[in-house]
């Protein structure tokens, strides 16, 4: 059936990138995102292995090769800037610790916008109040007031989803805190730097500062343990109140980089966790990206999950005639052990970063196994004999 009715709640990566697939399988897509507009910000993300793939078939590896951060590699430098150690992107094949392909978060989104805007329906300012299935269908109250149908809801909207509370039960039951938190911000790049990264750490604690596009800024990034985390992910104000207080006396460029804080126009910070769940879906329900399954940013792959997860849901629903049940049941046994391994880099990089390394070195037969399964341990299916109307070719999208 063509002209199947799709909500998807969440405009950052996953839900752009599943209103893309979405369209181009014959399905009719709205995108409600609770924020007034495209968020801006965020670290870079990095696309490796499948990823790349699946960027290429939606045609879109040209704009997001237009926008990548273009980084050199990595420095990791001592409370002096003086060297320690170095990583170049073209390591690993371009899928290593800096990835080929490296664009900022708040960019890959407009990219993803960009592409999709003309043929989906984006409703922005709002969200989805209450929510009531049926055999047939989905009935929305939307925050705003209005009232739809559609045939099948789709929550994208990241790791403290409300659609994943409303239908699957709290968050407590599926978050899981790794015992960091993370915080990122552009500041001027009044510190010289040009295409490399520079990482700090200190036992507990880093600081890192990446190059971006606009040359005249850099991304500021910390990291700091944490037992619990409770600020409201909301409350910017509280936030940064919790980052002065953690990161005070770190060394290297910290005070430099915190003086801009109070005038960053794109504060970021939150607890590094992961959703673990049985299911993604529930009738006519279902989770894509971060809100089903983040793999926190340690893993450096929640967009790919995302890239990937929008492709083989659509291409599974579509598949099975867009039977519910069928089609994300079929979208979860192609995903399943790609995101466990995805999660398991995380939780090892949150364990390497508590100890200050791998206290016991984990069998290097084993860890490349994983690496290898969470950067291509997943079957992309050509689909053929499913509808596809084809990728619209863009143009590069520039700031
Ligand atoms: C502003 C921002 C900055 C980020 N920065 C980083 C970073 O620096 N490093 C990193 O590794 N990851 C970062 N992330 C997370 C990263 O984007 C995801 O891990 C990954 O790309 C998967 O994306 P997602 O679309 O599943 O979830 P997310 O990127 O978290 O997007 C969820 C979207 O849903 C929207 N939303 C939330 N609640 C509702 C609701 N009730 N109704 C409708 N919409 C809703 C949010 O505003 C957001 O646009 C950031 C996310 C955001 C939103």
């Amino acid at each position: 059936m063509s002209g199947t009715k799709v909500l998807v709640a969440g405009a950052s990566i996953a839900g752009p990138a599943l209103a893309h697939w979405l369209h181009r399988r014959g399905a009719e897509v709205t995108v409600v995102e609770r924020a007034s507009g495209l968020r801006p910000g965020g670290q870079a993300v990095d696309a490796r292995g499948v990823t790349k793939e699946v960027i290429r078939r939606m045609g879109l590896d040209a704009a997001v090769r237009a926008a990548r951060t273009e980084t050199a590699g990595a420095y990791t430098v001592d409370a002096d800037g003086t060297v320690l150690e170095t990583f170049r992107a073209d390591d690993d094949g371009g899928d290593g610790y800096i990835s080929e392909i490296e664009i900022l978060r708040g960019d890959l989104s407009r990219v993803l916008h960009d592409d999709t805007r003309d043929a989906v329906e984006y409703v922005f300012g709002d969200r989805i109040a209450e929510l009531i299935q049926d055999a047939d269908g989905v009935d929305v109250t939307f925050a705003g007031g209005d009232r739809r149908r559609f045939d099948l809801v789709v929550g994208a909207d990241g790791l403290h989803s409300a659609l994943r509370a409303m239908v699957f039960g709290p968050h407590e039951r599926f978050v899981r805190h790794l015992g960091h938190v993370l915080a990122f911000y552009s500041v001027p790049n009044e510190f010289g730097l040009d295409r490399w990264l520079l990482d700090y750490q200190e036992p507990g604690r880093s600081a890192c500062l990446r190059p971006i596009q606009d040359a005249t800024r850099a991304m500021a990034m910390f990291s700091f343990t944490s037992a619990g985390f409770d600020v409201d992910h909301r409350d910017v104000e509280a936030q940064k109140r919790l980052l002065r207080e953690r990161v005070a006396g770190l060394g290297w460029l910290t005070p430099r980089m915190l003086a801009h804080l109070d005038d960053t126009p794109d504060f970021y910070l939150d607890q590094v966790a992961q959703v673990v769940m049985d299911r993604w879906s529930s009738g006519r329900v279902a989770l894509l990206g971060d809100a089903a399954f983040s793999s926190s940013p340690l893993s450096g792959q929640g967009t790919g999950l995302a890239l990937v997860g929008a492709y083989l849901l659509a291409g599974e629903l579509a598949a099975a005639g867009w039977d519910p049940a069928a089609g994300f049941t079929a979208y979860e046994a192609r995903m399943r052990s790609f995101v466990e391994a995805n999660q398991e880099i995380g939780r090892l990089h949150a364990h390497s970063r508590d100890v200050g390394g791998l206290d016991a070195e984990p069998d290097a037969e084993w860890l490349t196994e994983v690496i290898e399964r969470a950067i291509n341990g997943v079957d992309l299916p050509d689909y053929a004999g499913v509808p596809d109307s084809g990728a619209r070719i863009t143009s590069p999208s520039r700031p």
